[in-house]
């Protein structure tokens, strides 16, 4: 059974893309009832804050995404620190003293020469003495990892095929800072091992740290789990947008976006598959097939959201929706504004048209004469509004436009809206007969 994870670093909301990665390993774990963990990846101390870890959950939480358990990585540090010493004892990390400035020097020769600016490995040539130099001058080393250059690395991507990367043409990654702190490539690799994750699903931005973590994992002594890299999310005209980095949550709510609409979209943006709005999470699991995710970014498309949204919003039973609906509002209140509504929060202005007060328009005085007509002849029946209209149709001659637009402005105070067959039994008698005595000059 899978157990799969998504581990956020708490700098900062989570937005599109990060949904997205949450919601496929989600699925992963779920289709296959295995577990899914929240990882909170916290090393960095100075970037990490406590609210966006709050915001994460509640995030989650909100799009009904749950996790099985929840761990953070700040308080995990014996287990990094343990593997370090392993590593280091084994030969695979060691010290380097090169400052930023000087790291950056490297790296523009190399560039300036038209090479790849890999790491030279300068520190692993230093000679003892040169090493207690340093030391004795007081420089703090910082760690790298040591690649093995003999070993091609290789994996089956779930979403990429076969993947191959020769060590040589990568750096070694520098692991921990002078001052102790960890960078995110060893706690990842110590975690997804003691976690016991069986399936890495993540974003192609870390092709290159899958290789090293690869050799990490090997180096522990632990087998890697199976990798799969997705596509990138990029807007409707088909680059990175900045706009995607900031699209979170809060303005979907704000927006009114349903979180099935979100869930709806993200299952299956960039897949074979066609989006639809499917509403049962069931029916996305069912379906959710990684050899169906394509190479091709992945276009986000507000209005994709939008249309999905409508046609989840027009398909809400009422009792998933009743505690969010304006009081007094029953089922047949739902049933006459839902399909006249984008978003649930445009139930409040259609259902004012029930509940008043309403804004009549200046009638002419012939349509004064017909209103007038009209609330003499309401009666009230299991159809009130066929009963008024077959009443009126017979009595004036009038049909069409000129028979019903005068009623529903009268009765509604508006051109258009909802099924007044359904609208008027809601409005109730007395005040439908009020407000048609008050459009005909009463
Ligand atoms: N904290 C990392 C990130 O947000 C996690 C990447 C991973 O899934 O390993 O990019």
């Amino acid at each position: 059974m899978p157990t799969t994870r998504f581990a956020p670093s708490p700098t900062g909301r989570l937005h599109v893309g990060n949904i997205r990665t949450a919601l496929h390993n989600w699925m992963l774990a779920r289709k296959a009832r295995g577990t899914f963990f929240l990882r909170i990846d916290d090393t960095d101390a100075e970037r990490s804050r406590e609210e966006y870890v709050e915001a994460i959950r509640a995030d989650l939480a909100w799009l009904g995404i749950e996790a099985d358990q929840e761990y953070r990585q700040s308080l995990r540090k014996d287990l990094y620190e343990a593997a370090f010493q392993a590593l280091r004892v084994g030969g695979r990390i060691y010290p380097a003293y090169e400052t930023s400035q000087e790291l950056e020097i490297k790296r523009k020769i190399l560039l300036s020469r038209g090479l790849p600016p890999i790491y030279d490995r300068g520190a692993l040539n230093l000679t003892e003495e040169q090493r207690a130099a340093k030391e004795a001058e007081g420089v703090a080393p910082h760690w790298r990892f040591k690649l093995d250059h003999d070993e091609p690395i290789a994996w089956e991507d779930g979403v990429r095929g076969t993947v191959k990367f020769d060590p040589a043409q990568l750096s070694d990654p520098v692991i921990r800072r002078a001052d102790g702190s960890w960078l995110y490539m060893l706690p990842s690799t110590v975690d997804d091992v003691d976690m016991g994750v069986t399936q890495v699903l993540r974003g192609e931005d870390h092709v290159s740290n899958t290789a090293v973590q690869i050799q990490m994992f090997t180096a522990m002594g632990a087998e890697p789990p199976a990798f799969a890299h997705e596509a990138l999310l990029v807007g409707k005209e088909g680059k990175l947008s900045k706009r995607l980095g900031s699209l979170g949550c809060d303005s979907f709510r704000q927006r009114g976006i349903e979180p099935e609409a979100i869930i709806a979209l993200l299952a299956r943006l960039g897949t074979s598959q066609p989006v639809e709005p499917i509403a049962d999470r069931a029916a996305l699991l069912e379906t959710f097939d990684l050899s169906t995710f394509g190479r091709a970014p992945a276009k986000f498309d507000d209005a994709d959201l939008d249309r999905i949204n409508t046609a989840v919003v027009h398909a809400m039973p009422y009792d998933a929706v009743k505690h969010r609906l304006p009081k007094g509002m029953d089922k047949a209140g739902w049933h006459a504004v839902q399909p006249n509504i984008a978003t649930l929060s445009d139930v409040d202005e259609w259902w004012r048209l029930v509940t008043g007060p309403i804004t009549q328009p200046e009638f002419s005085d012939e349509d004064r004469t017909y209103l007038a007509l009209a609330a003499a002849a309401l009666t009230w029946g299991d159809d009130p509004w066929g009963a008024l209209t077959t009443a009126l149709k017979e009595a004036t001659g009038r049909k069409g436009k000129a028979l019903f637009l005068p009623l529903r402005q009268a009765l509604t105070g508006m051109d258009h809206g909802p099924d007044m067959g359904e609208l008027l039994p809601l409005i109730g008698e007395d005040e439908a007969r009020a407000r048609l005595e008050q459009a005909g000059g009463r």
